[in-house]
């Protein structure tokens, strides 16, 4: 068992590497950095509590990695180019192994993204992570909910559902195995944060948000945002083969009301189509035209035949 601070000195400091983005890092009062000129700060908490962002079955270096990318993808959804970032852990006890692992899975995908660990904060309790995000975007530019305009198509990358279907497989409701389950949990444990895109769709992109509660929750919020209303194609939603190979019922719950998927839903004008196309290819995400905005309020999802869905589709609530 170590302590606090061997934890923190052994895992988290490493010390000799130059910060590329900050003035000063670990192991001081406070840390120092300052976004370019030009540019504002943004900013974004999450927090990973075990039972219920993660189960305990899941391996420390993926632990590391998905408290990093589903903070990284906050930033993704605002166009915002990553700077730093804090961790505030705490820990049953002092477990070194568990510790090693994961900050190997924290930083390396830190280091993919060019961002430095400057602090936070160690302590003994149940199991939880808490990352602060630091990025940077030129003053004005962020992507917000607020700018979806009628008219507007809706887009949306990668493919959904499967962290949702990986969580059934867990749940013992869906039975998958091998190769397939495999797939399917890797979307769960590996998100991958889209901030390439979401930094290409600036100037593009009317308004973003990446999706963490679920398709339906998480458009509602831009709809509410906007003062808009929105339809969804259910059959143009992108789905992996291991999902379409599952009954249409669960299709549609995985697709709609998922959540951890990780990927950025965005508005942009039809005109922009093909920049929007183009940025994706650029940075090796499939992006997908899936719906539109319309005035008024209100989300309507439209199977094939273009008829509306029971409006019984929720988005997560951590309080429902
Ligand atoms: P203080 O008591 O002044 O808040 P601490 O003793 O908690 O400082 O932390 C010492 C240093 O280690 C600080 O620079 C803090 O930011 C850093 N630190 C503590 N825990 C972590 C962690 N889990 N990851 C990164 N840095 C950490
Ligand atoms: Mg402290």
């Amino acid at each position: 068992m170590a302590t606090e601070f061997q934890l923190i000195a052994r895992h988290f400091a490493r010390p000799g590497r130059p910060l590329r983005n900050a003035a000063l890092g670990v192991g001081d009062d406070c840390a120092l950095f300052a976004p370019a000129p030009g540019m504002q700060l943004a900013v974004s908490t999450d927090m990973l509590v075990e039972g219920r962002h993660f189960l305990s079955t899941v391996a420390p270096e993926r632990l590391g990695h998905k408290a990093l990318a589903v903070n990284l993808s906050d930033l993704a959804a605002c166009g915002a180019e990553p700077l730093a970032c804090t961790l505030a852990l705490a820990l049953p006890r002092g477990d070194e192994a568990f510790v090693a692992a994961l900050a190997q899975g924290l930083f390396a995908l830190a280091d993919a993204h060019g961002i430095e660990l400057i602090g936070g904060d160690t302590t003994a309790g149940p199991l939880n992570l808490c990352i602060t995000v630091f990025g940077q975007v030129p003053a004005g530019q962020a992507l917000l909910r607020s700018g979806a305009r009628p008219g507007d198509d809706l887009w949306v990358s990668g493919t959904l559902g499967d962290a949702r279907l990986a969580l059934e497989v867990f749940r013992g409701r869906v039975a998958l195995a091998g190769a397939d389950f495999e797939s399917v949990r890797r979307a769960m444990e590996l998100p991958q944060p889209r901030v390439a895109l979401g930094r290409a769709l600036r100037g593009l992109a009317s308004s973003a948000i990446d999706l963490s509660d679920g398709l339906v929750g998480d458009l509602g919020h831009v709809l509410a945002r906007s003062g808009v209303a929105a339809q969804v194609d259910l059959h143009r939603l992108p789905r992996s083969v291991v999902l379409a190979a599952q009954p249409a019922a669960l299709q549609q719950e995985c697709l709609l009301a998922g959540g951890d998927d990780y990927e950025l839903l965005f508005t942009a004008p039809p005109a922009l189509h093909d920049a929007v196309l183009a940025a994706g290819r650029g940075c090796g995400v499939a992006v997908t035209h899936c719906g539109r905005i319309a005035a008024g309020s209100g989300l309507t999802v439209l199977d094939a035949d273009g008829r509306a869905l029971p409006a019984a589709w929720q988005g997560f609530d951590h309080f429902a």
